[in-house]
């Protein structure tokens, strides 16, 4: 059995008084979830402030770290300093850093290594473009973004990873890949991890959805028997649509 995880992505949204605003409402309302996993990926200023209000049915993570853990690289965030705040996850690969960033499956598949080493758990995101798949190279994309990501990765380690199915032209778009696709493409994921690692870790490798996600279409996703979970990223700024979903996940 996977445990399903639920992350909100946060990206640059939020002040300190709102994330607080947040954690409280939700401290206050989250049943005690042992069997869902849920995150909040937040910006690293706020990391402490919210680390100091989490509890064990949620938890805080990261959007980014760099593949070294430490050096002159101004404005980066180490692997170490974020051990150091106890963060437990970090959002490795997200389109938007391949985009905006020219994040490449080389750096991805270093910035794993780096939060390996430092005990962090990767979420690490693949999808495709629009045109790559009205083009029919989904699977192309995904195998070159899988193996890449996790060249040299031990089968061990490849068991605390977890990976976000996040096809780019449903992020933020409003336009939520159909409950049908992005199980497809999951249990693409999954049998690309199997070729790899065989069925052990294929079977226990958590696989989440992520792309436009909200309180409206979580149920039809979860229930699909290759989704996790979700890494949400508009929806999960409102603490009670967070609530719902995290809820939802339980009846996974
Ligand atoms: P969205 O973002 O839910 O706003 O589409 C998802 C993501 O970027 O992780």
């Amino acid at each position: 059995m996977r445990k399903p995880i639920i992350a909100g992505n946060w990206k640059m949204f939020k002040t300190r008084d709102e994330a607080i605003d947040f954690m409280y409402k939700v401290s206050e309302s989250m049943p005690d979830i042992k069997d869902v996993d849920t995150v909040i990926c937040a910006q690293a200023p706020m990391m402490r402030c919210l680390i100091k209000r989490q509890g064990d049915n949620l938890r805080i993570g990261a959007q980014n770290l760099h593949y070294e853990d430490e050096g002159a690289f101004t404005g980066e965030i180490s692997g170490k300093l974020l051990n150091s705040y106890k963060v437990d996850y970090v959002i490795i690969g997200h389109s938007e850093r391949r985009q905006y960033f020219k994040e490449t499956d080389e750096m991805v598949n270093l910035k794993i290594k780096a939060a390996l080493r430092n005990d962090l758990i990767p979420i690490v995101c693949v999808g495709e473009h629009l045109t790559e798949r009205e083009n029919n190279q989904t699977n192309q994309v995904l195998t070159k973004q899988v193996k890449g990501a996790f060249q040299g990765i031990s089968a061990l380690d490849m068991e605390r990873i977890v990976i976000a199915y996040e096809p780019i032209w449903a992020i933020g778009t409003g336009k939520t890949a159909t409950a049908e696709q992005a199980d497809e493409s999951c249990g693409y994921i999954r049998e690309l991890v199997r070729e790899l690692y065989g069925s052990i870790v294929a079977d226990a490798t958590r696989i989440q959805y992520g792309g436009s996600v909200k309180p409206e279409n979580i149920d039809e996703l979860l229930a699909k028997e290759n989704i996790d979970g979700a890494l949400i990223g508009g929806a999960s700024l409102d603490a009670e649509k967070f609530i719902y979903m995290a809820k939802a996940a339980l009846k996974k």
